[in-house]
């Protein structure tokens, strides 16, 4: 299976150790708030998917954010032309990261990422790639390999030395090599080009991994420098794209963007759960020139509980930005395409504020998308 693979470049990654992506920056700029007004309860969230919107046509690109809580898990779902023997619409199911562990108070991402994969029949996985070394994002594919076939994973290849990351990359080996694929992790530095020379979607699609080309040397602090790492991934499929940040924090924003690399999106996927660290406004305007209309913009966000030792996720002034940035009037922060996995958490306890907000992307092979919310 090896052998459909494809297109992306990678420039390079980063580094450093520790264990969770907690937000630890001092609190919120005042001045990013609208005086008077607590944005995150202000405006009516999005849509609820219609029957409809929940019934995609095989050609369609789906991305699903799925509700672990804290921790990001997505689901990639490929068109799929019913054609196994060409390299076009392959209809792959793609994870992205599973959530946390479900110990120490954790939610298990597994669970609800199998959940979810029920519901959409899936069983078993092309690709599961792990954005970066912190538990909120490799700590659920413990459970996701006891419970699906893994063909392929995906690694940044950055080791923080803790002892959870060494068992996870031993069980994604002992996985990949159970169903036959291949665990693709650049070895320091080099790894990013030969994974950008091997990975291919399907003809249909133009896949980017991207990340900076200093590994080591990105933020200040050990959380930020794993963050750091994530891997960037951008897709474009008949002319809509889609950026998914990982975790990554401004500084490899700020790289990414000075490397000249073309951000350009419709759908973000927001970095760091919608942290303060991230989404800088040199990030927005790069992946939201002017050329792209404020309703073909979309911000997706997926965080848990909102208080991290005082500091929120997601950040009050993000949200504000993000909404800000895609709403029809610019002077005006709508709710209407900026959707979070947190909508109406704040008085839920961690475990019960994961499952709830599930968001349903699909972008159709005439170019328009739209995303809702599965409750
Ligand atoms: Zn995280």
């Amino acid at each position: 299976m090896l052998t459909k693979l494809l297109q992306t470049v990678l420039l390079g990654l980063l580094v450093i150790a520790s264990t969770s992506c907690v937000d630890t920056t001092t609190p919120l700029d005042p001045n990013q708030r609208p005086p008077g007004e607590n944005l995150l309860e202000a405006a009516t969230p999005p849509a609820r998917c219609s029957v409809e919107q929940l019934a995609p046509t095989a050609m369609d690109l789906q991305l699903h954010v799925i509700d672990v809580g804290q921790g990001d898990a997505l689901l990639l779902r490929t068109p799929d032309d019913g054609d196994p023997s060409n390299a076009t619409a392959m209809g792959l199911t793609i994870l992205i990261d599973a959530g946390n562990l479900g110990e120490l108070g954790t939610n298990d991402g597994a669970r609800y990422v199998a959940d979810w994969f029920e519901r959409e029949g899936i069983e078993r996985i092309d690709y599961a790639i792990v954005t970066h070394a912190h538990a909120d994002h490799f700590g659920g594919m413990f459970g996701i390999f006891e419970r699906f076939d893994v063909e392929n994973v995906v690694d940044p290849g950055y080791d923080p030395g803790t002892t959870r990351y060494r068992e996870y990359l031993a069980a994604a080996e002992a996985e990949v090599a159970e169903n036959g694929g291949q665990l693709f992790r650049p070895p320091v530095p080099g790894l990013v080009t030969q994974l950008g020379d091997e990975l291919m979607w399907g003809d249909e699609l133009t896949v980017r991994l991207l990340a900076a080309s200093d590994r080591a040397t990105l933020g200040e602090r050990d959380n930020a420098r794993v963050n750091n790492t994530s891997i960037v991934i951008h897709i474009e499929y008949n002319g809509t794209r889609l950026l998914l940040m990982g975790d990554a924090e401004e500084e490899l924003e700020a790289a990414l963007v000075n490397q000249g690399v073309d951000l350009r999106a419709n759908i973000l996927k927001v970095g760091h759960h919608g942290s303060s660290t991230s989404s800088s406004n040199l990030l927005l305007s790069a992946v939201w020139p002017d050329e792209i209309p404020r309703e073909r913009r979309l911000a997706l966000i997926s965080s848990g509980r909102r208080d991290f030792n005082g500091a929120q996720l997601p950040s009050v002034g993000t949200v504000f930005r993000l909404r800000r940035a895609t709403s029809d009037d610019p002077n005006v922060a709508s709710a209407a395409r900026v959707f979070s996995t947190e909508f109406g958490d704040e008085v839920k306890s961690e475990e019960e504020a994961a499952g709830d907000d599930n968001i349903v992307t699909v972008v159709r092979p005439d170019g328009t998308f739209d995303a809702c919310f599965v409750r």
